[in-house]
């Protein structure tokens, strides 16, 4: 048994996230935690709202509410669907929360002590229009590096590169649009990322068994161009960690808060935190995941995130926690993922382009899209949701295969048998076979969720399923019955506690799907199988049951037809 820490990338406060989103971190990040509990290993899986930084600001202008309460609603509204896609966080927390503004306020401190601070006094555009500086996302313009006309000014959303304001082409005030800005002298906090490149760096290196996708993100952003830059660590906004505070080794930050990409992923420290307090146990529980003096040397921590938070994950947090020369945690293993793309386009939340979570799940309940969307994961490469593949996929793997399975063999032995394993008969040659073929997959199964290859994996477990369907099409025991029912009543036998493997073996994947098969088997037993042979042996004979109702229903043309027009246009 291992203990295991789990984060996936903290969604952004302003507005309900699409399915992109959900397969690019949270999902995936779900799907490994149940793997890992699964299996026996104590886990820890974080998330929450990403809380701070001008998008709050401007989403509760827009709703005409105080930010703090804006931030409230909208975290109960994540909470709610995070509920509804069965994402089993062990806490899902603020980035708002008393323990993060403290803990960043604690590292930014310690930065400072130990030199990696630095107050400069800089150049900021002033928007005469709107009588204010212009932070970050205040600002849009055109891309240096690729030419995006509406990058944003921390970050181009089109080419991931992080960005400053001032590199913006053409600027324009994000809140009136106006053009007419001035550059005035402010004082901000740095963070003196140059000189801890060379220990990122070798940090990086060692690494060797990352996704390539994420070194190579990371090595981008060290060597190219001017190499790693320090970066500016606070904005001027209201709503956020202040910048001035008690004890804070710099004066003159009033008015100011940590930049949103600083206070953030601080937050995976302070949710476990939070977990803590929520549960009323010591400051110890939460620190033995989290310090490697007090207990966390034995920890895996595995962070889950898309492309484009990849660089503040490889470079700018380790930046943070190495710069504190404190025994923090650091990651241990990034899987990050490209983008799901939607029916020809991108997802778009600004211009409510796909299928948003709340919309999903109007439509069809959660395991439908967690199948779709983890068996089609962009991992390699970017990937396309269709509402045509979408209907193949759940057709097939879900209702024809497992489904249909589930569905059989109940029925068959309810009719001939009653709701009860019947006794009687003996394994033979194409039972041994299986049992074999299953030993094989899921092994391979396994060592596909071991190396979080997920596509690898949902390929495995559609065929562990589809060898079940076979082996129940040519034993036949429809036939086989009428001249031999105690032969019969052993292939039933085996194909009833197939179901019961099948609930174990899915339910990271499909958990709802798997605790109806568990009750229909009327068991509690979720041992991970060791030997198959074992496994399929675990419902004894006499053992009662019940005949489930449908697992999946399958999606008629029309309906998909249906559900192509209504997410044609956009969110209303
Ligand atoms: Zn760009």
């Amino acid at each position: 048994m291992a203990r295991i820490l789990i984060t996936s990338a903290i969604p952004y406060i302003n507005g309900i996230k699409h399915l992109g989103n959900l397969v690019g971190s949270q999902l995936p990040a779900d799907l490994y935690a149940r793997y890992c509990r699964a299996r026996g290993h104590e886990v820890m899986f974080i998330c929450a709202t990403d809380e701070h930084g001008t998008p709050a600001e401007l989403a509760a202008a827009r709703a005409g509410k105080p930010v703090a309460e804006y931030c409230a609603e909208m975290h109960e509204v994540q909470a709610e669907l995070a509920r509804g896609f069965r994402l089993s966080f062990d806490h899902f927390g603020r980035s708002s929360s008393a323990r993060n503004h403290a803990l960043t306020q604690h590292f930014a401190r310690r930065l400072a002590e130990n030199g990696f601070i630095e107050v400069v006094t800089e150049r900021q555009f002033f928007s005469i229009a709107d009588d204010r500086f212009l932070p970050d996302r205040y600002i849009e313009g055109t891309c240096p590096n690729c030419g995006y006309d509406k990058a944003r000014g921390d970050q181009c959303e089109n080419c991931t590169k992080q960005l400053d304001p001032t590199d913006l082409v053409n600027p324009r005030s994000a809140i009136s649009g106006s053009t007419e800005l001035e550059l005035r002298e402010t004082r901000h906090l740095y963070l003196r990322q140059r000189a801890l490149k060379d220990e990122i760096e070798a940090w990086i290196d060692s690494k060797t068994d990352w996704p390539i996708l994420t070194t190579s993100i990371a090595k981008k952003w060290l060597h190219d161009g001017e190499g790693l830059q320090d970066r500016g660590i606070t904005r001027d906004l209201s709503w956020g960690v202040p910048a001035q505070f008690p004890g804070a080794p710099w004066e003159g930050m009033e008015g100011k808060v940590f930049y949103v990409w600083f206070d953030a992923p601080v937050e995976y420290i302070a949710g476990t935190a939070e977990w803590a307090d929520a549960r009323g146990l010591d400051e110890s529980a939460w620190r033995r995941w989290w310090r490697l003096d007090e207990g966390a040397g034995d920890v895996r921590y595995v962070q889950f995130m898309g492309k484009d938070n990849v660089p503040f994950h490889t470079l700018s947090f380790p930046a943070t926690i190495m710069g504190s020369r404190e025994p923090w945690k650091l990651v241990d293993y990034i899987k990050s993922f490209n983008y799901l793309n939607y029916d020809g386009g991108q997802f778009s939340t600004s211009q409510g382009r796909g299928v948003f979570m709340d919309q999903a799940l109007q439509v069809l309940p959660a395991d439908y899209w967690r199948w779709w969307l983890l068996s089609h994961a962009p991992e390699s490469a970017d990937s396309e949701f269709t509402w045509e593949n979408f209907q193949v996929s759940v057709n097939k793997d879900l209702a024809d295969v497992l489904g249909n399975f589930v569905s059989r063999i109940t029925k068959f032995c309810r009719s001939k048998f009653g709701e009860a394993l019947p006794e009687g008969g003996e394994i033979g040659a194409a039972e041994r076979a299986l049992i074999e073929d299953l030993e094989r997959r899921v092994r391979a199964y396994e060592a596909h969720m071991e190396a979080i290859e997920i596509r690898k994996a949902a390929t495995e477990l559609r065929a562990i399923w589809a060898a079940g369907n076979e082996y129940l099409q040519s034993a036949a025991p429809w036939s086989v019955f009428k001249t031999d029912p105690e032969r019969a009543a052993a292939i039933v036998r085996l194909g009833l506690n197939l179901v019961r493997l099948y609930a174990v073996l899915s339910e990271p994947f499909i958990p709802d799907a798997s605790a109806a098969m568990m009750q229909a088997m009327r068991s509690e037993d979720r041992t991970w199988p060791g030997a198959i042979a074992e496994a399929l042996d675990a419902l004894p004979a006499g053992h009662g049951f019940a005949t489930p109702e449908v697992l999946f229903a399958k999606i008629a043309d029309d309906e998909r037809e249906e559900w192509q027009r209504r997410f044609a246009g956009g969110r209303g």
